[in-house]
């Protein structure tokens, strides 16, 4: 399957337009694989589905990315660096743009690295029309504001719903069931195929509100945290060159790393709006 190209399915109905994309991130292979098994032999009924690989020369060498990170390409020119600008996920994002500006809903598939990962939607609220009916019972919003430049946030800014899923471990045979009924869920919702819709209760609804960028070349956490773990107030996160940093309020954080490099993102506080 070629995979720099735009895999396009239509419907004998007319219908709306929808952008599904995995590999996003090139080492997030549970979207890529699902991808690969479908599209051979998907019928769509209604509308208009664009299927495509995030990042196909990431995806070939089996890593996140090769120069810049794809999924922080998409804000505003005015915010990237000329470095970013000369990468190769630059020009594939100007390139997907074109795609994206043509549908007004997206599913992005991702998944993790980390042992026992949690499954979750990023979304805004907008969105949750969709979101509603996949498989997932935590959304966490409010990352358009301090996150700019995913693939959603490109969908969400021109009017449209970006949804990204995050199917969990990927070493969990589990990612790759969760990445299909993504794939099929999305479809149904937006009318693309028919089937019995299911609403998926979401039963923790997070908003982050704080994204930690380093100011030294040294950060390291206090402990390793896992993703959704609760932190109190007053708790230290961790030590940035020799200054504690520590949660303001209550939080849900996610996404912790060491870092060696500053202005590097190290660590994501969420508040919990509902199902603490
Ligand atoms: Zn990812």
């Amino acid at each position: 399957m070629n995979k720099e190209e735009i895999i396009k399915i239509s419907g004998e109905e007319k219908g709306p337009v929808s952008i599904i994309l995995a590999g996003t991130h090139g080492d997030e292979v549970c979207g890529v694989e699902i991808l690969e098994k479908i599209l051979p032999s998907l019928k769509i009924e209604k509308g208009e589905v664009l299927f495509g690989f995030g990042n196909p020369l990431a995806i070939e060498k089996k890593e996140r990315f090769v120069e810049a990170n794809l999924n922080r390409m998409f804000k505003d020119e005015s915010l990237l660096s000329e470095e970013e600008k000369s990468s190769y996920e630059y020009r594939r994002a100007q390139f997907l743009k074109k795609y994206l500006d043509r549908a007004d809903a997206l599913l992005d598939v991702h998944a993790s690295f980390v042992a026992e990962s949690e499954a979750f939607i990023i979304c805004e609220p907008h969105s949750l029309k969709i979101a509603d009916y996949l498989p997932f019972n935590t959304v966490l919003s409010g990352l358009d504001e301090l996150q700019p430049g995913g693939t959603d946030y490109y969908m969400n800014k021109i009017g449209g719903s970006g949804i990204c899923v995050e199917c969990g471990f990927l070493g969990d045979p589990l990612s790759v069931q969760r990445a299909e009924k993504s794939v099929f869920s999305f479809l149904a919702a937006r009318g693309h195929i028919s089937g019995v819709l299911e609403p998926c209760a979401k039963s923790k609804i997070l908003k982050a509100y704080k994204l930690y960028f380093t100011k030294t070349d040294k950060f390291r956490l206090a402990k390793p945290f896992k993703d959704f773990e609760k932190i109190a107030a007053g708790q230290v996160v961790g030590i940035d060159g020799k200054e504690e940093i520590k949660a303001q309020k209550d939080s849900i954080i996610l996404f912790a790393r060491d870092r060696d490099q500053s202005n590097d993102e190290a660590f994501l506080l969420a508040e919990i709006l509902t199902g603490g």
